[in-house]
């Protein structure tokens, strides 16, 4: 039996994910011996994510700013419009260091199962964006919800913007696979031997 406060702790960590019982422990047992000005730290990081991490105005991904650094950096090719499912994917494309124009984040994915419809995504905004560049590249997992929402883009965008070139990442990436597990070099691939739609 741990004190309440500790146990209180070991319960915060465990709602995170790939956190079992036992890093759990060891987590909250590392935090009860900091020092006071790390606990400080510690918590004021926590309370910062919440109060100054936003979407990004224009593509949807996390940004302490109104606009993100992608969206901010005026060297980055308007042109090409990678789409993906979360802000995980933005980081896990950015490490690859291969890709050189901007995002757009749907914030999810449409979903029979789990009641998600194309007007519960930032959809409205990419239709917008992709009348102004040259090719969307669409970048959802290789999953069923994944390839729906891909065909539904895909469908919507030839329809609203027949001038755009829509294409679909290859899947190296194993079936089901989501963009932020797979590594950099099949990441980079996937972008690379990418197909018309
Ligand atoms: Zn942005």
């Amino acid at each position: 039996m741990y004190p309440a406060s500790l146990q209180a702790l070991i319960d915060s960590f465990r709602r995170l994910p790939g956190v079992g019982a036992r890093t759990a422990e060891r987590y909250a047992l590392s935090v009860s011996e900091m020092t006071p000005p790390e606990i400080e730290a510690f918590a004021a990081s926590l309370f910062a994510v919440k109060d100054r991490l936003h979407k990004c105005r224009i593509c949807g991904n996390l940004s302490d700013e109104e606009e993100c650094p992608v969206c901010r950096d005026k060297s980055r090719s308007q042109g090409q419009i990678f789409v993906v499912q979360s802000a995980k994917d933005v980081i896990a494309m950015e490490k690859t260091g291969e890709y050189h124009g901007v995002y757009h984040v749907l914030n999810g994915l449409i979903s029979s199962s789990k009641g998600v419809m194309p007007e519960d995504l930032n959809i409205d905004s990419l239709l917008e964006r992709a009348k102004r560049s040259e090719e969307v590249i669409l970048a959802t997992s290789a999953t069923m919800d994944g390839e729906t929402t891909a065909l539904y883009l895909d469908r919507l965008l030839k329809k609203e913007c027949p001038d755009v070139l829509v294409t679909r990442i290859a899947h190296g990436i194993p079936a089901g696979g989501m963009l932020d597990y797979a590594d950099e070099i099949t990441l980079s691939h996937a972008l690379s031997d990418r197909k018309k739609m």
